[in-house]
């Protein structure tokens, strides 16, 4: 039995305790602990912090330029242009989804994250060529880092003859969930858009996480008819919408309401604590309300823009920055999404730093936990299923 002990931390910012991993999972917490095995692996955690394992719940790790030299953006692009962009550059000889998901996958590891969700566009261009990409990736990096795969219709679905049998394609061939996009917005009839998300889903039992960029009462409207669609269907747990910015641009009270109906049918969001004038799903509401709330990373180095960094600690910095979450106790919040939340918004198996869970960890220096968030240290030990992973910033797998 291959067991790892890890001495002198302090989980979540608690008492110094000692963790024995054995078999990839937690088997005790507690002082002075020892293992019985000869050749266990022994950790001197130096009265360091322990925190679960980050989750990127939402990021696009088919898109990364990282490696191929600066990605010059052109301001001004209206939606439709930088779909286009995204896709042209795909065609590049250079670009290869394979190393191109890797080198992004690598450095969410070197930052702590051990659980992943992300998009893949799937589009008539670009054909099932980055699922195919991402899947050697996640197999490349198995027993590292927790990849969930959503096969993405980023150029429309039903603007875009094809989409609909390309994705269906994608679910027959590994992709985990089905997404949709600006289903009134982007594809002009949201009814007809779910019908085809969610018969997908059904019909291949699959996860819908459905990315947001429709703001006011049309992003309202359209989160109305998914409530209804999960209400009929049973999809509670299953169904996540990326984004829901709307939540921050329409009356407080409708706001409310929504967010009241988000939590009684179990539909969890993500935020990826949106810069500039764009409004912002109010987090700490969406929290309060029992809501499962994750943050991501969305695509870093992409060809969309260039601020989205891998860590995953960064992105909770941006969200709490954004929600103005200042208060040890908000702060806490924050880090939840990265953490715990994240991994409810993936349904992740045996998170968390409880006896059973996956050893899937985080070693960092700090007072507190929530100090991470604010000072961001590179010193950090990450460890998946009990095996050190990444170290000081380095991916070692
Ligand atoms: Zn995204």
């Amino acid at each position: 039995m291959q067991e790892t002990l890890i001495k002198n931390v302090r989980p979540l910012a608690g008492s110094a305790v000692d963790i024995l991993v054995q078999d990839e999972r937690i088997a005790a917490v507690g002082p002075s602990l020892t293992s019985s095995a000869p050749d266990a692996q022994v950790i001197d955690g130096d009265g360091h912090l322990v925190l679960p394992g980050f989750a990127d719940a939402h990021t696009h790790i088919d898109k990364c330029t990282v490696g191929l030299g600066w990605y010059s953006r052109r301001s001004g692009r209206s939606w439709a242009e930088m779909i286009k962009d995204g896709q042209d550059y795909r065609e590049r000889p250079d670009f290869d989804h394979h190393v191109q998901s890797s080198r992004q996958a690598r450095a969410s590891i070197a930052a702590g994250t051990t659980h992943l969700r992300t998009f893949v566009d799937i589009d008539p261009s670009a054909r099932l060529k980055g699922l195919e990409g991402v899947l050697k990736t996640r197999e490349d990096l198995a027993g590292a880092l927790t990849i969930n795969i959503v096969a993405f219709a980023q150029s429309g679905l039903l603007v875009t003859p094809g989409v609909d049998k390309l994705l269906e394609e994608a679910l027959q061939n590994g992709a985990d969930s089905v997404g949709g996009m600006d289903p009134a917005y982007y594809d002009r009839d949201p009814v007809k858009h779910l019908d085809v998300i969610f018969g997908l889903a059904e019909k291949y039992d699959k996860d819908v996480d459905i990315h947001f960029h429709e703001v006011g009462t049309l992003g309202a409207f359209t989160c109305e008819l998914i409530i209804e669609r999960v209400k009929t269907l049973g999809w509670h747990d299953r169904t996540v919408i990326s984004h829901p910015n709307f939540l921050g641009d329409i009356e407080p009270a409708y706001a409310d309401r929504l967010i009241e109906e988000l939590a009684e049918n179990r539909i969890s969001i993500t935020s990826n604590g949106p810069g500039g004038s764009h409004p912002n799903p109010p987090v700490k509401r969406l929290h309060q309300a029992g809501v499962a709330c994750g943050m991501g990373n969305d695509g870093v180095g992409d060809t969309w823009n260039p601020f989205n960094r891998p860590d995953v600690l960064n992105r909770a910095y941006l969200v709490a920055f954004r929600n103005r979450l200042s208060g040890d106790d908000e702060l806490e919040i924050a880090l939840d999404l990265a953490t715990f939340g994240g991994a409810r918004v993936m349904r992740a198996e045996s998170y968390g730093l409880e006896v059973g869970c996956y050893a899937d960890l985080v070693l960092l220096p700090g007072e507190t936990h929530v100090q991470t968030i604010i000072e961001r240290p590179t010193e950090r030990l990450v460890l998946k299923r009990g095996r050190i992973v990444a170290r000081d910033g380095e991916c070692l797998v």
